[in-house]
């Protein structure tokens, strides 16, 4: 692996201030040799180092945002739940708070990898996490998301690639725990060099190929995310997770979803229907949604609405089996979730 130097700032504004790119841009070129200049930020460095020993990443510096007092804790505030960006994926699926009242993240959190990884890997970074796409990680391949004028996808092979949304690309998201996120409104905070900070809607902050094909959200150079906000729940506020994988082993799923229904005597108020590994971002099936808002939940309803989340859908040549997987799956979640 290519050699580097390694900083580790202590605080927020001076990391951000080192971080000369960020990861998607240094794998953006015109002939597919990444930025040998940049520096980089690195969390648990799971995703990172694997960039860069496939030969993707080629950073002068990495930056280590691990020892920076006060990013690795969870806090209740006004009912809902600040989380640091550096909490781990198991420390984020054992804590009570999280287990009790975001039920989805738990899940997508404690099912993500392997315990191994789970230990290592932030929160923070499973969002950042650049996509699974085969063609995106092979040298070999100069794809569209890397500078390149082709998404080898569309003729090749792409069975665990995007059924929505992929104009111009076909990458799916990667993390898991977006799916969850998403259908709980949570909010980044991200802060930039000069201590400023800005808020978004984790789904405003992923982009659609369509945005930019170069990279998966709005996150700029010298940005960095200091919190996950969760606003509270209601009381009536049921959630859940299920995903379904090729093997019964640690890796991404091929298909995933998670809900969060509101329901007060026997209606539900509010519903949020999320599928992961569905398109380049987390895709929220809105006609699913709307078809049960307002509606007392049976099971012919149920039925419906999971019909209705793949509205849209355009599978490509090999990932046509997606559309069943998406609709049991939606259709399990809110069966379970209305029965919680
Ligand atoms: C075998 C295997 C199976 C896996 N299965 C799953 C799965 O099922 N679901 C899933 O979601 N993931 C899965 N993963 C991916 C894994 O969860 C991620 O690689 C990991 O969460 C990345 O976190 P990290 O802390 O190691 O990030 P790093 O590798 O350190 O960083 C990843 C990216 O985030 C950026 N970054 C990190 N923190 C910040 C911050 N606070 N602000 C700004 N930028 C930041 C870095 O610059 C980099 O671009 C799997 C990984 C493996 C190896």
């Amino acid at each position: 692996m290519h050699a580097f130097e390694w900083m580790s700032p202590q605080g927020i504004e001076s990391a951000a201030r080192a971080a000369t790119t960020t990861v998607a841009a240094a794998m953006v070129s015109e002939r597919g040799e990444p930025d040998d200049e940049a520096a980089l930020l690195k969390a648990g460095g799971i995703d990172l180092l694997d960039l860069m020993k496939e030969g993707l990443l080629r950073p002068r510096r990495l930056i280590n945002l691990r020892d920076i007092a006060g990013l690795e804790r969870i806090e209740e505030v006004d009912g809902g739940l600040r989380i640091g960006p550096n909490v781990t994926l198991s420390q984020l699926a054992a804590h009570e708070q999280v287990r009790m009242r975001f039920r989805a993240l738990a899940e997508a959190a404690g099912t993500s990898a392997s315990p191994q990884i789970r230990h290592l890997a932030t929160l923070g970074g499973n969002l950042l996490q650049r996509p699974r796409c085969w063609y995106l990680r092979s040298r070999a391949h100069h794809c569209t998301r890397k500078g390149g004028d082709t998404c080898f996808a569309f003729d090749g092979e792409n069975q665990y690639h995007a059924i929505f949304d992929h104009k111009g690309c076909a990458i799916v998201h990667p993390s898991t725990c977006a799916t969850a996120l998403v259908a709980f409104d949570a909010r980044l905070e991200i802060t930039g060099p000069a201590g400023t900070r800005r808020g978004v809607s984790v789904e405003d902050f992923f982009l659609l190929p369509e945005a930019d094909v170069h990279r998966e959200n709005t996150l700029a150079a010298g940005e960095i995310v200091t919190a996950i906000w969760l606003p509270a729940p209601p009381e009536t506020a049921r959630s859940l997770h299920v995903k379904h994988c090729q093997t019964e082993s640690f890796d991404w799923p091929l298909a995933d979803a998670a809900v969060m229904l509101e329901v007060a005597d026997g209606i539900c108020r509010k519903a949020a229907i999320v599928l992961g590994a569905a398109a380049p971002a987390p895709h929220r099936a809105r006609a699913a949604e709307a078809a049960l808002t307002g509606q007392r939940l049976g099971e012919a309803l149920i039925r419906t609405a999971a019909r209705a989340a793949l509205q849209g859908a355009a599978p490509l040549s090999k990932n046509g089996y997606k559309l069943v997987i998406f609709e049991t799956l939606v259709r399990r979640a809110l069966l379970a979730a209305a029965a919680s």
